[in-house]
């Protein structure tokens, strides 16, 4: 695997970046080592602070730069990268305002002088992927740096020059060097860090694959690990929703960032058959009138998958899936232009015993359902590996809070497609992953929750009365 900026949507290789070698592996891992120890953990809060809101501020004046390498790298449409762009700084200042609050050490009512405080725990370890290219990182550092931590990421190789673009933020904003490290390693080099002391723990983004890999040798070193990986969210449209609404919904849910979203709805399913054509007529037609184009035009609204592989892939599941049975509504081929570009397509007539009906499909394939009932809505989106997201659309809001608490999965949106903010936690259950990232909760993943307990030379222990 080499780290190469290819541009997805000419197919033209732009640039080669050597892996590092084992030994600046070392001086990297032993730079953000030492700074932790002798300084980051060190700084005051405020301190932390201002380091990443000038980062974030870094980020918002140079957006246009940053949002072009997003479009160059992965073929996101210009307006998302910009989107991309004033989100992962939004996250940034989000920990950096949040963290003060967030650390105070929490008093134990019950036990007089007992008091849990929230301390870093060292270099922690990141594994990204490129569809988000700096709100994956932005959702890493923004916690990790301001509980303490400092943080390495080996990034996806398809993304180099975004992800050195991301690490030049920490430069020159008053971070000592090494609390934040992009590195270009192999996977035996991921696997070696993991293995050492140094590094206490691990975190990725990324496929199944990729997480079990990472959640099993950071296992066999007793390390924590948090896993954000795949998603098939189901998006429910029940007998009340009403019509145009929910299709402009259900398309941005499918095809924001070409599809290739953990959170895209990627099964929508209609309660009634006589509605559901009704959604697919009017998907279809949406579907059809994207254009494909170049991603940095404005007028263009059908940008190419992230890379040649991810074109092909995506290609063989179609044909497994129209093998097994299912119908190709609108698309199912290759864009007839250069590039990765595959046609904005819609399955359906999928069978439990197709392959694809718990794969997941990670581009501008939609899969659609008809359904009868809301019990039977309600089995078929849990009937996943997956639980990361879910949405229910309906006019009824207590009856789509009640439909989306069945939904088995991390987060459900009633009315909304699967959305993030800062503020929100992100995270999965089953193949989906383990652990949260975002909100107050993306703080406490990597920490020591440290209890001191104080009390009188001679008193009974804490939490004790004196009569028990
Ligand atoms: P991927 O192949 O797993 O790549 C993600 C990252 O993992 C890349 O940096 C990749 O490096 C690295 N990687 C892969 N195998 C590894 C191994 N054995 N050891 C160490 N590192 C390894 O994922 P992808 O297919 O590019 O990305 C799409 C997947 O990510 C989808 O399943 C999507 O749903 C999921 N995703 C989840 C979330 C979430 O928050 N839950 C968000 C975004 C994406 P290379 O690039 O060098 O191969």
């Amino acid at each position: 695997m080499a780290y190469q900026t290819i541009n997805p949507a000419t197919g033209q290789v732009v640039k080669t970046f050597p892996e590092i070698s084992d030994a600046e592996l070392e001086a990297t891992l032993d730079r953000a080592h030492t700074v932790y120890q002798s300084e980051w953990r060190h700084r005051s809060i405020a301190e932390r602070a201002k380091v990443v809101s000038r980062a974030a501020a870094k980020l918002r004046a140079n957006a246009e730069h940053y949002a072009q390498l997003l479009t160059l790298e992965m073929g996101k449409l210009i307006a998302q990268a910009r989107g991309e762009v004033s989100l992962a700084a939004d996250i940034l200042d989000y920990y950096a305002k949040r963290a003060e609050r967030y650390l105070q050490p929490q008093p134990i009512p019950e036990a007089p002088g007992s008091i849990v405080e929230t301390r870093p725990i060292g270099v922690i370890l990141g594994v990204e992927p490129w569809n988000f290219p700096y709100y994956q990182l932005a959702r890493v550092a923004g916690p990790q740096l301001m509980v303490g931590n400092v943080v390495i990421i080996k990034h996806a190789s398809s993304v180099p020059q975004s992800a050195e673009a991301f690490a030049d933020l920490f430069d020159g904003v008053g971070a000592p060097a090494g609390i934040y490290a992009n590195i270009f390693a192999s996977f035996d080099q991921v696997g070696r860090l993991i293995d050492d002391p140094r590094v206490r723990g691990a975190t990725v983004t990324g496929s199944e694959r990729a997480g079990a890999s990472v959640a099993e040798r950071a296992g066999r070193n007793l390390k924590k690990s948090v896993m954000e990986l795949g998603g098939s969210d189901a998006l429910i449209v029940l007998e009340d929703a009403p019509v145009e609404p929910t299709l402009d919904n259900a398309l941005w849910g499918r095809m924001n960032n070409t599809g290739q979203s953990c959170v895209a709805s990627k099964r929508i399913i209609v309660v009634g058959r006589e509605r559901a054509q009704v959604f697919l007529d009017g998907l279809t037609a949406r579907m059809g009138a994207l254009k494909a184009g170049d991603p940095t035009d404005d007028a263009t609204t059908l940008g190419p998958v992230s890379s040649e592989n991810a074109m092909k892939g995506l290609l063989h599941q179609i044909e497994l899936a129209k093998q097994a049975g299912a119908r190709v509504v609108v698309g199912g081929g290759r864009v007839n232009r250069p590039g990765f570009y595959v046609e904005a397509t819609i399955l359906t007539d999928i069978m439990k015993e197709n392959p694809i009906f718990t794969q997941e499909l990670f581009g501008p394939v939609m899969s659609f359902y008809a359904v009868e009932s809301e019990e039977e809505a309600i089995t078929l989106a849990n009937a996943t590996p997956f639980g990361l997201g879910g949405s229910v659309f309906t006019a009824d809001l207590d009856r789509g809070r009640r439909v989306a608490e069945q939904i088995d999965s991390g987060m459900a949106f009633v009315n909304h497609p699967t959305w993030t903010a800062p503020e929100l936690p992100f995270g999965g259950v089953k193949n989906s992953g383990y652990g949260r990232e975002l909100s107050e909760l993306g703080f406490g993943e990597f920490v020591n929750r440290k209890l001191v307990a104080v009390s009188p030379v001679g008193s009974p222990p804490p939490g004790v009365s004196a009569a028990g």
